[in-house]
């Protein structure tokens, strides 16, 4: 089984994860009442997915 030659130091591990990061996720205005969404999901303030109303949102 082939195995890396030398262990990895703490700071090449380190350095190699500065690339990973958190990402925000697409946010888009809702066109019906304007709140933010994440985009391709069901407003969750109005219910409406384009512009149907798919969910009913009690009060
Ligand atoms: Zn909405």
């Amino acid at each position: 089984m082939a195995v890396p030659a030398r262990k990895t130091s703490k700071m090449r591990k380190r350095l190699r994860r500065t690339h990973y990061k958190l990402q925000v996720p697409g946010m888009s205005a809702c066109p019906n009442c304007g709140e933010l969404r994440r985009s391709h999901r069901v407003c969750s303030s109005c219910g409406y997915y384009g512009d149907k109303e798919v969910v009913k949102i009690k009060k």
